[in-house]
């Protein structure tokens, strides 16, 4: 048998920004044993969670619950809107929108891949009138999807989707808006309906806290009307014979029993803490970051303060640093996962994921795992961190307690 009980005494610090940690609590749901994917209890099961994840993404339309990974959902997105040929305009915020864009030109669409230059485009969230001035040049209308990432994984952006939203509008074009929010989803604000979103595509296993393995399709009906005219090739991915069956809480294939259960879980624990409560806490954890990091003289990846991801921060090395040789240093001595730098930043910068079931300690004890191993990898620090985040995190300390002692 694979041995995986390696690791030394207390808990491995998974900081990567996801998979993020899953709760104790999540992980016992999921043990119950798996049943009948057309029995009763299961249909009970489909429905709340079906129900729940609505909420979620804030939107009274169908979401689609795939058993897949978040790039399955993004193949669904496209799959059952568009046709072979058709324009789309997606945006360069990172790597995953990188990734997104292959995906359509290897789907037979014709990505136009919009952004500021070089690795500006990087730092910085969705230029919204770069949007709109491209869809009025667009008079013919040829462009059928604008495709943008709302929390950009790779750098710590996030955009703002109304003001993607706005820019449509005033464009007056009729494309779809589509938005990844894989890292986003119960982790930062987002709102399907009001934003006017068409599809949105998330994933389990970041602010949902669950493990990799199950990803959503949230779908306006203007989305729906699209894929009845789109012809790109779908059988699993296709919404129509799923959102049928999952009237009554069934899917047409197996479903992931059991990371339902999780799910089940996972929108209990945030429904009980509040999905509000939720957002404020990662932006507190968020901020608590950045002043270390700040603290420490290094550079802190996104450089609009209006579009902080409250998910991650990404700490960029002085020249002549190996980002990766810091995150094995780390993980070596301190037991603890960094996400390493994608794309264009490999080497270039390290990932703090602060999501999910993350809280003061644990953000404190990220911090002080990243700068001892900063300091041992010989990386020049102004001062500690860890003040200035202690500082913040005691200011903003909420007078609720988290508990309450006997
Ligand atoms: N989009 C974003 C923003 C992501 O963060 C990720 C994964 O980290 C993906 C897409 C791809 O999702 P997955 O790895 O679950 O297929």
């Amino acid at each position: 048998m694979l041995k995986l009980d390696f690791h030394p005494s207390g808990r491995h610090f998974l900081q990567i920004p996801g998979p993020s940690p899953v709760p104790d609590r999540i992980l016992r749901a999921m043990s119950y044993p798996t049943i009948d994917h057309r029995g009763p209890e299961f249909g009970a099961l489909g429905l709340n969670v079906l129900d729940g994840i609505k909420r979620i993404f804030k939107t009274q339309q169908p979401v689609v619950i795939y058993p897949a990974s978040g790039t399955g959902a993004w193949e669904a997105a496209l799959v059952n809107t568009l046709s072979a040929g058709d324009a789309v305009l997606m945006y360069e915020t990172g790597h995953f929108a990188t990734l997104w864009k292959k995906m359509a030109e290897s789907l037979g669409l014709k990505p136009e891949f919009l952004g500021l230059p070089g690795i500006e485009g990087w730092r910085r969230g969705v230029q919204a009138d770069m949007i709109e001035s491209r869809l009025r040049a667009d008079s013919q209308h040829a462009i059928k999807a604008v495709c943008v990432v709302h929390n950009e994984t790779s750098t710590g952006v996030t955009s703002d989707i109304a003001a993607v939203r706005r820019a449509i509008d005033a464009a007056g074009h009729p494309a779809l808006l589509m938005v990844d929010t894989i890292s986003g989803l119960a982790s930062a604000d987002y709102r399907h309906d009001e934003w006017g979103v068409d599809v949105t595509v998330s994933g389990s296993q970041k602010g949902l806290m669950l493990p990799p393995g199950i990803s959503f399709n949230a779908v306006s009906e203007k989305a729906r009307a699209a894929s009845k005219r789109a012809t790109l090739p779908r059988s699993f991915w296709g919404w129509d014979e799923i959102i049928d069956m999952n009237r009554n809480g069934y899917w047409p294939y197996t479903p992931n029993t059991n990371l339902l259960y999780g799910l089940a879980e996972s929108l209990e624990m945030i429904e009980e803490e509040g999905l509000d409560n939720v957002f404020a806490r990662h932006q507190r954890l968020a901020e608590a970051c950045r002043r270390a990091v700040r603290a420490w003289g290094l550079e802190i990846q996104c450089a609009d303060p209006a579009v902080y991801s409250p998910v991650l921060t990404g700490v960029t090395m002085p020249d002549g640093i190996d980002a990766d040789a810091v995150r094995k240093l780390i993980y070596e001595r301190f037991d603890m996962s960094l996400g390493t730098g994608l794309g264009k930043l490999k080497g270039r910068m390290f990932r703090i994921g602060h999501l999910g079931d993350c809280n003061d300690l644990t953000l404190l004890a990220t911090l002080a795992g990243c700068e001892m191993g900063l300091r041992l990898a010989g990386v020049p620090l102004a001062s500690s961190g860890l003040p200035d985040a202690m500082a913040w995190l005691m200011e903003q300390s909420n007078d609720t307690p988290l508990k309450v002692a006997a």
